[in-house]
């Protein structure tokens, strides 16, 4: 399950890569899963500096994957009309 490409490769793999560090902050305890080889022990690591955007580096040691992902700071998830 190892990848050459190192990289989150298109909005599907960062939205699911998203969707776990969005479980990670509600619970860090949690356990998380890598969105691309669904393996456990998902690395996350909040390397939030800027007022506005928060950054996680996130890490898998089973395929390979290492990213950097951005959450903007917004007060709701998804935009519902
Ligand atoms: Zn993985």
């Amino acid at each position: 399950m190892f990848r050459h490409e190192k990289k989150l490769q298109n909005v599907t793999e960062i939205r699911e890569a998203l969707a776990q560090v969005q479980i990670w902050r509600r619970d860090k305890s949690h356990e998380v899963f890598c969105p691309i080889c669904d393996a456990p022990g998902f690395e996350i690591i909040d390397r939030s500096a800027r007022p506005y955007t928060e950054w996680y580096a996130v890490k898998c040691e089973k395929c390979g994957l290492e990213d950097a992902i951005a959450v903007p700071l917004c007060p709701q998830m998804g935009g519902g009309n």
